[in-house]
């Protein structure tokens, strides 16, 4: 995998140009419009939300993703906290979790349309 793929992956870019963004700019932030995408690439014209249901699938890499962020919380309050108790690893979990869900929820669809999109330049015409 190219570090360019990578780098779309990670910025939420389109697959199969790697400049026109695939959410709108600004938003992460924003509890409501954080999941809001745009309906095809300003450079290429690649259509983002290729049927209707396409993205159910983005749920498995999220919860790859959660599962890794539960472990990372757990082992590191193992460490530091050794007598932890069950409601602060739940706590602590429950906001970590509320706080990365914008970005696992972009990166997950990011990497879902990157399985069936492949990278083809940045200059294609839209038309295409
Ligand atoms: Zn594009």
């Amino acid at each position: 995998m190219k570090l360019s793929t990578l780098k779309s992956l990670y910025q939420c870019k389109c697959p199969r140009c790697h400049e026109g963004d695939m959410f709108l700019r600004g938003q992460i932030l924003n509890p409501t419009k954080f999941s809001d995408m745009n309906k095809e690439c300003s450079n290429c014209g690649q259509y983002l939300e290729p049927e209707p249901g396409f993205y159910l699938g983005a749920m498995f890499i999220s919860y790859g993703f959660n599962t890794a962020v539960f472990i990372a919380v757990w082992v590191t309050l193992s460490i530091l906290k050794p007598d932890y108790s069950l409601t602060l690893l739940l706590t602590l979990i429950g906001v970590a979790v509320l706080l990365l869900t914008p970005f696992i929820y972009r990166i997950s669809r990011s990497i879902w349309l990157s399985f069936f999109v492949s990278y083809r330049g940045k200059d294609l015409p839209s038309s295409e």
